[in-house]
């Protein structure tokens, strides 16, 4: 249930119905706007007495919520909702750029890719330090050591630094050493973990997962927002399809069924869409023409030889000559990168 507040509501009728339906059991969670207050009534709604607070004067207008997500619905909250990462806003008009290898390999390779993406204006560092591989057999990160090669590249470009947690035993590591916390399309309904999370206050890039529909990845981003942590990025990463000549298929329409369901940011990540490094640079322009919050795209120095991945990883140079074209594109709706 959502409740829109007349513009002339004072504090004291603020207090009075939160009061009021807290005393139903229900949870009130407030959201600020310009000129009006909405309130998104979360838990059992059907006992409370709609038309005795119709009654009060700065009810405006109590609407019903029909989707199963609440916090992550756009109903409870109109406007985009901007998530502060060390002084960048994801979700705002100034688009995200997330860079890296799929996997972190060495100090010298993660400093080198850091120091590249970084000149030619990515905001973020990726690398991936565990690894959920196909198979057990497959080389499966540099775990804990990766971690410690991601925080050097941090110190040596002050890029904050995005990486994937696989396990609920590594989350109070994650928690003090990471800048945003990615969930992989695998874990996307590793529900233990997304409430943990829910318990930290980190960003959280949630993939979507492989054959997730919309609404199962809002309710995967519900769990994490139930629990209190309401920094949640989206990324769409393409889903499986019968098509087998990409690895996913790039799911476009996710950003605009997105923006109209939830009031959260949603980024594109090619690579993983496409699987093959020729068609990351158009994907990556689609992207922003449709009006994602950004990319997160795999930059290897070396594809031929990257431990995972480099197939679809594009080269530092083709990385920098992407961003022009990039920046023009945003430009058409008044963005920038
Ligand atoms: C990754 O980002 O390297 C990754 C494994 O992505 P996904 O979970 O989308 O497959
Ligand atoms: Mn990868």
């Amino acid at each position: 249930m959502v409740i829109v507040l007349h513009p002339s509501t004072t504090p004291e009728n603020l207090a009075e119905i939160t009061r009021i339906l807290e005393k139903n059991g229900c949870k009130v969670c407030p959201t600020y706007g310009e000129f009006q207050i909405i309130l998104g009534i979360v838990g059992n709604t059907q006992q409370i007495d709609r038309s005795r607070l119709l009654n009060k004067k700065y009810v405006e207008k109590i609407l019903s919520v029909q989707e199963p997500y609440k916090k992550a619905n756009r109903m409870f909250h109109p406007e985009n909702t901007l998530i502060e990462v060390e002084g960048q806003i994801i979700g705002g008009n100034k688009l995200t750029m997330i860079a890296g290898p799929c996997s972190v390999e060495s100090e010298a390779q993660i400093v080198s890719i850091a120091r590249e993406v970084k000149a030619s204006g990515a905001g973020f560092l990726r690398g991936g330090a565990y690894k959920p591989r196909t198979s057990p057999y497959s080389f499966q990160g540099m775990e804990e050591e990766g971690l410690e090669l991601l925080k050097i590249a941090r110190k040596e470009t002050g890029l904050p630094i995005v990486t994937e947690i696989m396990s609920v035993t590594k989350l109070d590591k994650f928690v003090e050493d990471v800048d945003i916390i990615q969930v992989g399309a695998r874990n996307m309904q590793n529900f233990d973990l997304l409430k943990a999370l829910g318990q930290t206050n980190k960003p959280i890039l949630l993939k979507r997962g492989l054959s997730a529909t919309f609404e199962e990845l809002l309710m995967s981003a519900e769990y994490i927002m139930a629990g209190g942590n309401e920094n949640v990025i989206l990324c769409e990463r393409g889903i499986r399809t019968f098509e087998t000549y990409t690895r996913n298929t790039l799911d476009l329409s996710a950003v605009l069924a997105i923006k109209r369901l939830s009031h959260l940011p949603i980024i594109i990540d090619p690579s993983h869409a496409a699987g093959k490094w020729w068609m990351v640079e158009a994907l990556s322009k689609a992207a922003i023409a449709v009006g994602a919050d950004g990319l997160i795209i795999e930059v290897h120095n070396d594809p031929d030889n990257a431990s995972c991945d480099g197939k679809q990883s594009i080269t530092p140079e083709r990385f920098t000559a992407l961003m022009d074209p990039l920046r023009l594109i945003a430009q058409i709706d008044n963005r920038t990168f």
